[in-house]
């Protein structure tokens, strides 16, 4: 801005758009995800734990909807590409859309794995999986914590 000029009137008499720092959208502070979060959650979302075979909450589920990052809400997967692997974790065969997950290569525990991140707040989903055999249609696993999802069934969105 120049020198104030009271002789000109409203030259900006449009209100500009305020300018946010550009940050992505559901970026917190560990402190932050710690106060929001279960312990278990932070465990698996933010330190890339994962949750034990057979005792999540949606390894067996065959509910219509969509699943959601429990980090966040953005939506991830839905039951459509959900199929059962027998492996103790929910499994999918693709992602809900391009983009909506980013993958990183993992090479700890003495394994070389791909880990599955949610592409909006960068939390811990699982591990993806492929040429397994499965009769899928792309023959990719998706295996992801329980704990990383919210299911929203389609009859609770559809109200
Ligand atoms: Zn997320």
């Amino acid at each position: 801005m120049s020198t104030p000029d009271n002789t000109s009137e409203n030259i900006s008499a449009a209100p500009s758009p305020a300018v946010e720092p550009t940050s992505p959208p559901a970026v917190k502070t560990e402190e932050q995800w710690r106060q929001e979060l279960t312990p278990e959650e932070y465990h698996v979302l933010r330190q890339a734990g994962t949750e034990r075979p057979y005792t999540g909450e949606y390894w067996d589920t065959h509910t219509a909807g969509v699943y959601q990052c429990r980090a966040c809400g953005t939506e991830l997967f839905t039951s459509k590409e959900k199929f059962d692997s027998h492996c103790g974790w929910p499994s999918f065969w693709a992602p809900l859309a391009d983009g909506t997950v980013r993958y990183i290569h993992d090479r700890t525990l003495g394994m070389d794995r791909i880990e599955v991140r949610c592409a909006t707040c960068d939390s811990h989903l699982g591990h993806v999986f492929e040429g397994e055999g499965f009769g899928t249609p792309t023959d990719q696993r998706y295996c992801i914590n329980s704990v990383s999802l919210k299911l929203v069934s389609a009859d609770d969105a559809g109200q």
